[in-house]
């Protein structure tokens, strides 16, 4: 066994898959006093891949002076809990990172538009804009749909619109979601255009891609769930967010996202910044049903903040070896 805690754990060894480019941004791109988030679903605890997430996250903030909002990612009702909330407000504070906005406070309070459950209205305020515009209808397509496309073309389903072609033949909810609970009710998607968006992502650099080749973008699905592309659009706007930090499994998605803040009125998208993932050698994402890379557990064994964040650093490829960094350090590590 190795003494090195980031080379081995309870579950199997961890790694970040080789990325092209450095792990670090060029300082001169980065924004002046951007405003970024951390914004984790409350349907596990924190990980080690949350900690990779946070350590830019506080990092960039430190390094531009730039400020993080918090945002509870719980629109997946199904899957979302109020305990795994309050353990990440705790973890957060166990491990020394505090948001600029809103205070831990404002979630223990009661609603709070920083929770996505609670921001119901806003979701539908800016559906009702993208209906104005004639861009919304609704989607009968299911998985069954998706799969006899495949089957017919020999390859997963990738185009303009949904495979069943409902843009033409489906109808928009005559009612309209209800903001809050979720009900069920068709899907709905936003057509979102013909053309490419183009953007410098600050690791991955420059990139280029048609938003709608991969179809059109949906905004709640058939259990009455906003989507995550939604909301994150949505709240990005409304909290004023223009650095999106985040695991390189949404660089795909980021296209449509960028579409879908323009035709929401907002003029110059976020800049975004996608860092690599951490895996197990076996190849698999860190689940959150498994503890031994949850930060709780890690903090109740005895590590210290300093020490976790270290691991991260070295997990993500900021340093060569893992030793302890305070959390009020993290912005000399980004900016070096
Ligand atoms: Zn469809």
């Amino acid at each position: 066994m190795s003494a090195d805690p980031t080379a081995t754990d309870a579950g199997g060894e961890l790694f970040v898959p080789a990325v092209t480019g450095s792990a670090r941004p060029d300082a001169r791109a980065l924004p002046v006093t951007p405003v970024t988030r951390f914004a984790p679903a409350p349907t596990g605890f924190l990980h080690l891949g949350h900690l990779v997430n946070a350590l830019y996250v506080w990092g960039l903030a430190q390094a531009t002076g730039g400020r993080v909002v918090l945002r509870v990612e719980d629109h997946d009702r199904q899957r979302s809990r109020p305990e795994y909330e309050a353990a990440l407000l705790e973890d957060l504070e166990r491990l020394g990172l505090a948001p600029d906005e809103p205070p831990l406070a404002a979630f223990r309070a009661g609603a709070t538009p920083y929770r996505q459950s609670d921001n119901g209205a806003a979701y539908a305020a800016a559906l009702g804009r993208l209906r104005e515009a004639g861009l919304v209808y609704a989607c009968s397509c299911t998985r069954t749909t998706f799969a006899a496309w495949e089957a017919d073309h020999g390859r997963p389903w990738r185009g303009i619109g949904c495979p069943g072609g409902c843009r033409a033949t489906g109808q928009d909810d005559p009612a309209g979601p209800t903001a809050t609970p979720a009900t069920p009710g068709p899907a709905l998607r936003v057509a979102l255009g013909a053309g490419t968006e183009r953007w410098v992502d600050l690791l991955a650099g420059p990139m280029a891609d048609e938003p709608s080749a991969s179809g059109d973008l949906l905004v709640r699905d058939r259990a009455g769930n906003w989507t995550y592309a939604f909301c994150v659009v949505v709240d990005d706007a409304a909290n004023h967010v223009d650095l999106v930090v985040r695991g390189r499994d949404l660089l795909a998605a980021t296209p449509a996202q960028i579409r879908l803040a323009r035709l929401l009125g907002r003029s110059v998208p976020p800049q975004f910044l996608h860092h690599p993932l951490v895996r197990r050698v076996s190849g698999q994402k860190l689940s959150k049903a498994e503890r031994d890379t949850a930060v709780r557990e890690m903090l109740d064994a005895g590590s210290t903040p300093a020490e976790l964040f270290g691991r991260a650093a070295r997990l993500a490829g900021l340093r060569e070896r893992a030793t302890p960094i305070e959390p009020a350090a993290l912005g000399a590590l980004l900016r070096a």
